[in-house]
């Protein structure tokens, strides 16, 4: 056997790295848990003290380390690069989609990403580090809206909280990120958007999405998406078909409505069409997003990360997006945070 690789990042660094690898390969939830509670864990105590308990072989008496995170711990205290680590770097660590590197060297950023506070995996200074790490300018935080309860939905009140949180997240954060304010707003059944005009004119960028009576009538889901769309605090249509095309929630086939009907509201009000990068969702499929292209819409290429691994999403979606010769330029989440945020503010009428 050869000589361990040097590793000379510590332990957490390396418990944070596993979990990335873990969520950018799309594993269990629960085996990212345990790496990351023990990052967690291990964040606030003094060195000396996690290699004294190293050494003697007592780190699984800590709260939230379990016997694979202690080895981890231990081999990485040595200074040396942990097993888990190695082979998850082989497994999870190469590219994750043939294509879209000229475009993706062009991303600044991202519309659209959840925290702990909804439905997401990992707390938002995790998120804000992890986009920073992966060179991101900025990142828009936008957990989901009071409807979607089953997503642990943030409240008027909630939300009024987080903010106070994104800007101490940006206190720590001075330079070249920005964690922006945001909102993954559930779309009404009659369009209108779940969630205050007071709130929605606090926040930089509002992501409006449909998460529910998917199988609705054509006509009637056309008008609810045109009604949204059309709404003067709306940025970003999410994931617009809903479909699900594979992953452990099984598939779901897109919903029906006028599509030229809702592009060319887009195009009207300024409002980004999503490539959602997720690999299950895949949105829109192909002849939508040609026909988006050919309408004339802006694009938004979002992660719609649920932990920070998925934040480095953005490559399937940006892979379609240059199969599809979308411009650059009309791809927002390539424009500077400056042009972005002059973008999405909200419209008269607001
Ligand atoms: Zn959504
Ligand atoms: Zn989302």
């Amino acid at each position: 056997m050869s000589a361990p690789e040097p590793w000379t990042g510590g332990p957490v660094a390396a418990l944070r790295r596993i979990g990335f690898l873990l969520e950018r390969g799309r594993e269990d939830t629960f085996k990212v848990k345990a790496f990351r509670s023990a990052a967690a864990t291990l964040l606030p105590l003094p060195a000396d003290e996690v290699a004294a308990m190293a050494a003697a072989g007592t780190l699984t008496t800590l709260s939230g380390v379990g016997p694979a995170s202690a080895k981890v711990i231990e081999q990485a205290v040595r200074g040396e690069k942990p097993d888990r680590l190695v082979d998850l770097e082989e497994r999870h660590g190469g590219p994750l989609v043939d294509g879209g590197d000229a475009l993706m060297a062009q991303i600044r950023g991202d519309l659209h990403s959840h925290s702990d506070w909804s439905d997401g995996g990992s707390p938002i200074e995790e998120m804000a580090i992890t986009a920073m790490e992966l060179g991101r300018e900025y990142q828009v935080l936008t957990d989901h809206s009071p409807r979607l309860r089953i997503a642990n939905g943030l409240s008027a009140e909630r939300l009024a909280r987080q903010l106070d949180v994104v800007d101490a997240v940006n206190a720590h954060l001075a330079g070249s990120f920005t964690l922006l304010k945001g909102i993954e707003v559930d779309i009404l059944d009659n369009g209108a958007l779940d969630q205050t005009d007071e709130m929605l004119a606090r926040l930089d960028v509002r992501v409006a999405s449909v998460h529910s009576k998917l199988a609705m009538d054509r006509d009637a889901m056309t008008r609810r998406m045109v009604n949204a769309v059309r709404n003067p605090f709306t940025n970003v249509l999410g994931h617009c078909t809903g479909r699900l095309v594979t992953g452990g929630r099984g598939t779901r086939p897109q919903s029906e409505f006028d599509a030229r009907a809702v592009f060319e509201a887009c195009v009207e009000n300024g409002v980004a069409v999503e490539i959602n990068a997720r690999p299950e969702r895949r949105d829109p499929p192909t002849k939508l997003l040609e026909l988006a292209r050919d309408i004339g819409c802006v694009f938004s290429i979002d992660s719609d990360a649920h932990a920070p691994g998925q934040l480095d999403f953005l490559a399937y979606g940006a892979a379609r997006a240059e199969a599809a010769g979308v411009d650059p330029d009309r791809i927002v989440t390539t424009w500077p945070v400056e042009r972005l945020l002059e973008w999405a503010a909200p419209r008269s009428g607001a």
